[in-house]
């Protein structure tokens, strides 16, 4: 009784080996893995917001990045109409150099075509500008402080971290 070891190659198998969602990314990051869509403009982006740290003020998650930096999220969480691009109300909302960032930065999948001039923010102290919405600031008054400025104001905030660390 000899059994044929041979086993026909079937159909199935010729030609179609390759999985078709292999082309399902994060539109922001470009990794394939746990994803989700936005609800604002329904773009594929990593399903991260979870890991994030609370407090932590990490900016490494792609959908928390996008829900909290961009025009597109704010436009939607507001419920204005038509596009964000085209927003009046969202251009109200911001001073013009946070509301160029927010429609301009990494976290958008599409950016402001057309992005308005504004004036560079500068530090009321010492007249250095101050990249909003990137570096650290502190504004009084309407006034903008950089954060060299802002903790040579506060020098409890530099208080020595003596005995922090304890052996174990
Ligand atoms: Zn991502
Ligand atoms: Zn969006
Ligand atoms: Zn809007
Ligand atoms: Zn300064």
């Amino acid at each position: 009784m000899a059994r044929n070891r041979k086993s026909p190659p079937s159909i199935a198998d010729i030609g179609s080996s390759s999985p078709k969602r292999a082309g399902r990314i994060c539109g922001l990051c470009g990794k394939s893995g746990r994803l989700t869509r936005t609800d604002c403009c329904h773009n594929w982006i990593c399903d991260d917001e979870a890991s994030y740290r609370p407090f932590s003020y990490a900016r490494n998650s792609c959908a928390r990045n996008h829900g909290r930096y961009t025009l597109c999220a704010f436009h939607f969480n507001e419920g204005h109409k038509g596009s964000w691009q085209a927003c009046s109300q969202c251009r109200e909302s911001f001073v013009p150099e946070m509301y160029v960032y927010y429609g301009t930065n990494e976290y958008n999948f599409s950016v402001l075509p057309d992005p308005p001039a504004f004036e560079p923010t500068l530090c009321g102290t010492c007249g250095k500008r101050i990249v909003l919405g990137e570096s650290g600031f502190s504004m009084f008054k309407g006034t903008y402080f950089c954060e060299t400025c802002t903790s040579r104001e506060s020098p409890r905030s530099r208080s020595p971290r003596r005995g922090a660390r304890r052996s174990r």
